[in-house]
């Protein structure tokens, strides 16, 4: 039987090659697509959502067009970041993984410039590139483009959004007059269009999707609480979703580094992605997300452009974002390659409008949803657990040898004891914690003096009795175990261990607690020290605005019933997660070991090519103080 690529003008070798990916049918983008853009004769535009198949749609055909025995640039691909960069060229490495003499090159900021420049001089077909470290390599004059015949301008609109159109334009002006310009956005706002008239001559246009409309297989719900239960909110939606893997969406790094830092507080596998991380603490992150070995990202809109990761159950907007637009990018999170995904927004009763707008907007019904009472959780946990136990894979040669000793334990206990106490073990923890939980959701018009936003933040721990609790931007992805930093807190603090009271080992920082008469001296000992060529920098848990009690902030010393003090989940290691799935692998249930959480603030000893890429892979140049929303003056707001 033929195969449907071949159907549409693909070859033998790329079609195996897709084969192995386990594509069996193109997608309908690739299926509209492809056939247009084989004739290698046209300007093309698509207006596509990511995760609909985008690249193998331009991919194909590229790979199709292009003279592999002419080892020279013959296509240049522009994408906004360095994550969605390497995506595409893992992927066009794929694709052309049996094709001789193909050679791709990625290219980014916060990578090592020497490697990619290498990579260049040594012959390649496809140059995958964000805008800024193109320009760069341009700049250097160490790239020839004059045989470019394909230029691939993908996501468009986020690259506008990003601030890219001069450098683009400057990238595109060293390009042949004749070549093709292909032009992919998820929406059509008037600067792409613009940008499409002026780069391109009559292209053929395809919509694949209404125009502005959410991928169909994403559906999509509102939840409305008071402010100052968002995060409890949180919780119970991820705690009646036992197999959640979602994106956490936030407005500010700040949120974001909050949050995550309080789910792992409470036991949860979370991680926070924003353009305060070095590149290598990002990679990291996405690396565990990719994995599964996390499941819980939380994340900035700018940190998670072009994050393709397949299977992510729900995307979350733990705030709305403030440009509408960024609902379409957040929503096309999850729900990708053909599966279905769940976009949940957390509001307020005063941001029903926002909700109306989207709906306009996107075209589709938001589904007014309850948050699930206490009672409703357990069960659900329950019943998640007992699914669990059945489907178990037992390992009989290795447990059968036990089984006559477990027996004898359990010879007093009828088979429907055994099961209820096996079942309480874990059931026990979300009961104490739900038992008493209050109704989250909120009347509309019940805001009952809230304040704003502020609600949504995090308090953080306070330090023990006589022990003052510090912030260090340094943790385990540094590779440092507690021991370690007892000693690097000792050596540079010049304190003696003993003065040392909790060290809380996080992913990329950390915190520890020292004796109140010692802090002022730590904080003296540690004014210039370096870790890796970075400044290292502690800080008062708490400072900065940061403050430490939610409550307090919130005005009246109030303290949520189910704050982020308050809802600590059930209990430590193991949980419902914990059974046996790779992310609690070794037992250490959701906190597993490397796990890296929250975030941090600006290193001011990074490296220029690090700030690079943090710029170019999340950040944004436009990124304001603390906000990463991507601001950009032309998109619409709310
Ligand atoms: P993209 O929109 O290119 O980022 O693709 C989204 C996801 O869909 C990626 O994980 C691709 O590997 C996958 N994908 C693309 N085309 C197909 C196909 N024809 N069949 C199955 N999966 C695909």
């Amino acid at each position: 039987m033929t195969n449907p690529f071949q159907l549409l003008g693909i070859s033998d070798d790329v079609v195996n090659a897709v084969k192995d990916l386990g594509f069996e049918t193109p997608t309908p983008i690739q299926e509209q697509s492809i056939p247009v853009l084989l004739e290698g004769t046209n300007d093309f535009v698509g207006l596509a959502q990511t995760g609909t198949g985008k690249t193998a749609a331009f991919g194909l055909p590229l790979l199709e067009l292009i003279d592999f025995k002419v080892t020279k640039p013959q296509a240049l691909i522009l994408c906004p970041t360095r994550e969605l960069c390497l995506q595409i060229a893992n992927d066009l490495k794929n694709f052309s993984k049996n094709v001789a003499n193909a050679h791709v090159v990625a290219v980014y900021g916060g990578a090592n410039i020497m490697q990619q420049l290498r990579e260049i001089r040594q012959g390649v077909q496809i140059v995958v590139a964000t805008p800024g470290r193109m320009l760069d390599i341009i700049g250097r004059k160490a790239i020839d483009f004059s045989n470019v015949k394909y230029v691939v301008l993908d996501e468009a609109d986020e690259m506008l959004n990003m601030g890219f159109q001069d450098d683009i334009n400057d990238i595109l002006s060293t390009t042949p007059d004749d070549k093709k310009t292909w032009l992919f956005s998820a929406t059509m706002p008037a600067e792409v269009r613009r940008i499409a008239k002026n780069y391109m001559d009559n292209p053929v246009e395809l919509t694949m999707g209404t125009k502005n409309t959410g991928n169909v297989n994403i559906e999509h719900e509102y939840y409305i609480v008071r402010a100052r239960d968002k995060y409890a909110a949180l919780k119970r939606i991820v705690d009646f979703n036992p197999e959640i893997f979602a994106v956490v969406f936030c407005k500010t790094k700040l949120d974001t580094q909050d949050v995550a830092e309080h789910l792992i507080k409470d036991g949860y596998n979370a991680d926070a992605l924003h353009g305060d991380l070095s590149q290598q603490q990002r990679d990291k992150v996405m690396q565990r997300f990719r994995e599964r070995n996390m499941q819980l990202l939380i994340a900035t809109d700018v940190a998670a452009r072009g994050i393709d990761v397949n299977n992510v159950t729900h995307v979350i907007n733990y705030s709305l974002p403030d440009e509408i637009e960024s609902y379409t990018h957040r929503s096309g999170r999850t729900g990708r390659a053909g599966k279905t995904g769940i976009s949940i927004c957390i509001i307020n009763s005063k941001e029903l409008g926002k909700i109306r707008q989207l709906e306009r907007i996107i075209g589709k019904q938001f589904t007014k949803a309850e948050l699930p009472t206490g009672f409703d959780v357990c069960e659900k946990q329950l019943f998640s657990l007992v699914h669990k136990v059945h489907n178990v894979e037992v390992n009989v040669e290795q447990i059968d040898q036990y089984i006559p000793r477990i027996m004898d334990e359990f010879k007093d206990l009828s088979k429907e004891d055994v099961i209820k106490r096996f079942a309480s073990l874990e059931f026990n923890r979300f009961l104490d914690y739900y038992s008493k939980a209050p109704d989250l959701n909120a009347a509309v018009g019940d805001d009952r003096g809230e304040r704003g936003e502020r609600g949504d933040r995090a308090g953080r721990g306070r330090g023990s009795e006589g022990y003052t609790r510090l912030f260090i931007n340094l943790g385990s992805v540094d590779e440092f175990t507690r021991g370690d930093m007892l000693s690097f807190i000792c050596n540079n603090g010049k304190i003696a261990g003993k003065s040392v009271g909790k060290i809380d080992l996080k992913g990329v920082f950390s915190f520890f607690e020292v004796e109140d008469a010692v802090a002022d001296k730590v904080f003296e000992g540690f004014k210039a020290v370096e870790f890796n060529g970075r400044q290292v920098r502690i800080e008062k848990s708490g400072d900065g605005g940061r403050g430490e009690g939610a409550g307090e902030r919130r005005g009246g010393g109030e303290r949520r019933s189910g704050g982020f003090g308050g809802e600590r989940r059930s209990g430590g290691g193991g949980g419902y997660r914990g059974g046996g799935d790779r992310r609690s692998s070794g037992g250490s249930g959701r906190r597993e070991g490397g796990s890296s959480s929250g975030g941090f603030r600006d290193f001011s000893g990074r490296s220029r090519d690090e700030k690079g890429g943090n710029r170019e892979g999340g950040s944004g140049r436009r990124e304001g103080g603390n906000r990463e929303g991507g601001s950009g003056e032309r998109r619409k707001k709310w």
